[in-house]
């Protein structure tokens, strides 16, 4: 954004708005390259009277001598020069950008908005999963242990338990935050995986007549388990 800032004597000065979380900091990128161009009256920071010709310049609305015309950090001389104006004090370029709260993730100041999570600065667009690095700004996002930033479905691919018949991880049904799985025999299932080894039926500890009969680590329905169980004794009583 381009502002057009006049002088007292109607002399054209540009700037520049650039936006920052401080709200509007103006960029000043000239001043009256008029010379003398106005009456000009008492210097902001030393208080003497500004006279003569090239001596002094305006900047956000109040007189200074050119050589006063500086950096409130680092002096640098600002008359020409980009500027920012903070507070209504003058800042060269970089102590301005000094100013600002850094990324951390680029390590670069950030002159729009600040995304803030687990208390650290980020530019919007460094707010990244570390597997996908889609951009989470705004979208639900969760870290690790180590506060390394994920988004939802990466998290649980990783950390989820693994299914003990498919392999795959169990991950809560979409819209859902818990996740649900059978856990038998020190193993998790995913419940629709939770099925009888032989038979295919699906079991369920609730259900009447769906419990899991385990037969050496086998997970098995009740009558699959007989049949076994029977297939042993009948061998067992034939070798004999
Ligand atoms: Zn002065
Ligand atoms: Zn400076
Ligand atoms: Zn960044
Ligand atoms: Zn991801
Ligand atoms: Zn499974
Ligand atoms: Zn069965």
């Amino acid at each position: 954004m381009v502002m057009v800032v006049e002088c007292s004597e109607g002399h054209h000065l540009s700037a520049l708005l650039l936006p920052t979380w401080l709200g509007y900091t103006t960029k000043f990128v000239s001043q009256c390259p008029f010379t003398p161009c106005c009456s000009w009256g008492i210097c902001t920071r030393c208080g003497e009277k500004v006279v003569g010709e090239g001596t002094g310049c305006t900047a956000m609305e109040q007189v200074y001598h050119i050589k006063c015309f500086v950096c409130i950090v680092c002096h640098l001389q600002l008359q020409g020069k980009p500027f920012y104006a903070l507070d209504s004090k003058p800042y060269c370029e970089d102590c301005y950008l000094n100013t600002l709260e850094k990324c951390c993730v680029c390590t670069k100041p950030i002159l729009d908005r600040i995304l803030r999570a687990t208390g650290k600065p980020y530019h919007p667009q460094c707010f990244t999963c570390v597997v996908c690095n889609k951009s989470l700004d705004g979208i639900p996002f969760t870290v690790d242990a180590s506060n390394q930033i994920h988004c939802i479905d990466d998290f649980h691919k990783k950390f989820a338990p693994r299914c003990t018949v498919c392999k795959e991880p169990i991950m809560p049904e979409p819209g859902k935050d818990e996740t649900v799985r059978v856990v038998a025999l020190d193993r998790s299932f995913h419940v629709n995986c939770y099925k009888c080894e032989d038979c295919g039926l699906v079991l369920s500890s609730e259900a009447e007549g769906r419990g899991c009969y385990p037969l050496d680590g086998h997970v098995l329905c009740k009558s699959c388990n007989a049949r076994r169980v029977q297939a042993i004794t009948s061998k067992v009583t034939t070798d004999l």
